[in-house]
């Protein structure tokens, strides 16, 4: 059970984001939908969500790689005491091939978009001294991504920030986790033929592809008061592929 009111998540209109905002909205919290593309279905989802739990549920526009956009989005928001930094992006290429735009793009969103949210978050739950943040990494930040490099990088990045800010800000009541996802199935993996996505379910000892709902109710948990005890860590759900 979850007794916290307002979350924020990032990337919220598609995807991982889409199933945590669902969750959250389930669980009764007012939920604040950011998206940045997906103008019509994030606030499609919004109306319905409100509808169906009968919360307070409403879509944002900010590129989370923007600061100026996120100092905006915050201020309309006020004050979160859940954020979900799950917005992301991806794409494979060779090492070589990586330009420099890729390379920003990638870190932009991945790696500052956490940080420009995690800083328009923490003034108002320091000063509350209650929050949560939780970071949505990937198990190829821990172990490092064939033809990912700047992914990894950007989701390595993540799991430093994590822990140096956990450190920082427990004084202050307040928690910072990260979530792990292994192969989870959403639009991110649909570059992805048949073959590969099978031989990748074959090398998850739990023999399925995740789904987001798995990303969701591990976020959940770590938002709720049973994880009272619980910051700074890591939590790799991936159906085993790495232990
Ligand atoms: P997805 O289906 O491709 O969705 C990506 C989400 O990120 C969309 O909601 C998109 O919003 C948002 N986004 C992208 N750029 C943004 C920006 N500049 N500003 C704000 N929002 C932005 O991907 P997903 O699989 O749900 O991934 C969610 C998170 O999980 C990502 O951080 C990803 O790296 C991580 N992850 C995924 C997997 C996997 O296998 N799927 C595995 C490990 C980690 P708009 O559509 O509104 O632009």
């Amino acid at each position: 059970m979850i007794v916290i009111k307002t979350v924020l998540i990032t990337g919220a209109a598609r995807g991982i984001g889409r199933a945590v905002a669902t969750a959250f909205a389930q669980n009764g919290c007012s939920v604040i939908l950011n998206y940045n593309n997906s103008e019509a279905e994030a606030h499609k989802l919004a109306t319905q969500l409100s509808e169906k739990y009968n919360t307070n549920c409403v879509a944002v526009k900010a590129d989370v790689s923007d600061p100026i956009e996120v100092k905006a989005m915050f201020e309309q928001a006020g004050a979160v005491d859940v954020l979900v930094n799950n917005a992301g992006v991806s794409s494979q290429k060779l090492f070589t091939d990586i330009t420099d735009e890729d390379w920003r793009t990638t870190v932009g969103v991945n790696l500052d978009g956490v940080f420009f949210c995690c800083r328009e978050a923490l003034g108002k739950m320091i000063s509350k001294k209650s929050g949560v943040i939780i970071n949505i990494s990937s198990m190829w930040g821990e172990v490092g991504a064939s033809c990912e490099v700047h992914y990894s990088a950007s989701k390595a990045g993540v799991i430093g920030l994590t822990k140096a800010l956990a450190k920082e800000v427990a004084p202050s009541g307040i928690r910072v986790n990260c979530i792990s996802p292994g192969v989870i199935m959403t639009d991110m993996m649909a570059g992805f033929d048949e073959v590969t996505l099978s031989e990748l379910k074959e090398e998850t000892p739990l023999n399925r592809l995740g789904t987001p709902e798995d990303i969701a109710s591990a976020a959940v948990f770590l938002a709720s008061d049973e994880a009272s005890f619980i910051t700074g860590q890591i939590l790799g759900v991936n159906g085993g592929f790495i232990i």
